[in-house]
């Protein structure tokens, strides 16, 4: 394999940037999607925003177009689509860079939906294992931009974090045959089902502990006789209990 140098990376970048240039001057409809960083009914949703300005064929498939944030750098194009995912976007459209005409501004996804996504994943991440609640998207499984309905079966929620890693991390997403869904990385390998914690209430425990007459203390799990953890044993029998390997 012969490796470019830099003089060959920088002549590729300056040939990549003449056909982005020459991209933008044509003809085309631009997507600008509005990603609010507040929770869902929040009033906070409009206050604080970022403006993303993507060209449709960008967007809906691997072309090469215009993908950048508002007066700021250029973004891949998966991050514009997870920023579209669950965003306010209106459509311009452009004669030779000139702006002709305008479309209404529109939620992706409209409140009452997302108020029934919300209800429907117990208002929580659906990562395995997450527990957060707040900052969640609805993400589209088969995005918008490439035919996917916006509808509760192409719904689901994840926090920043996660949606994060269905998009510019690779991971997929399928059914599973109880009805659940499973995740894979990049790979083709699963991650494990983790069951969230319960939900609890420390304070409510400490006083259902002190009702019953127990004496709980930073002592009372304590065990052994101070030796050091053996951490190879404790590994095998975890795996041992759960059956990962
Ligand atoms: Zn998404
Ligand atoms: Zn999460």
């Amino acid at each position: 394999m012969v490796r470019a140098g830099p003089r060959e990376r920088l002549e590729a970048l300056e040939d990549e940037l003449a056909q982005l240039a020459a991209h933008m001057n044509a003809a085309m409809a631009r997507w600008l999607a509005y990603a609010s960083l507040g929770g869902a009914g929040d009033s906070s949703r409009e206050r604080s925003q970022i403006v993303v300005h993507v060209d449709a064929a960008a967007l809906a498939a691997a072309a090469t177009g215009r993908c950048e944030l508002e007066n700021g750098p250029v973004i891949a194009a998966e991050t514009a689509r997870r920023l579209a995912c669950d965003a306010a976007t209106f459509t311009i459209t452009e004669q030779d860079g000139v702006p002709l005409s305008a479309g209404r501004k529109t939620r992706t996804v409209p409140l009452a939906l997302r108020r029934a996504l919300e209800a429907r994943d117990d208002g929580c991440c659906q990562w395995p294992g997450c527990t957060n609640r707040r900052y969640l998207d609805a993400h589209h499984r088969r995005h918008w931009a490439r035919g996917g309905q916006t509808s509760l079966d192409n719904l689901i929620l994840f926090c920043w974090a996660h949606h994060r890693l269905v998009h510019e991390g690779g991971y997929t997403i399928e059914h599973n045959t109880d009805g659940g869904v499973r995740f894979r990385n990049r790979h083709g390998i699963a991650v494990p089902s983790i069951p969230r914690p319960p939900p609890g209430n420390a304070d409510a425990l400490r006083e259902q502990s002190r009702q019953a007459g127990l004496k709980i203390t930073e002592k009372t799990n304590r065990n052994g006789t101070g030796e050091r953890m053996d951490l190879g044993m404790t590994v095998d029998v975890l795996v041992a209990i759960t059956g990962c390997a």
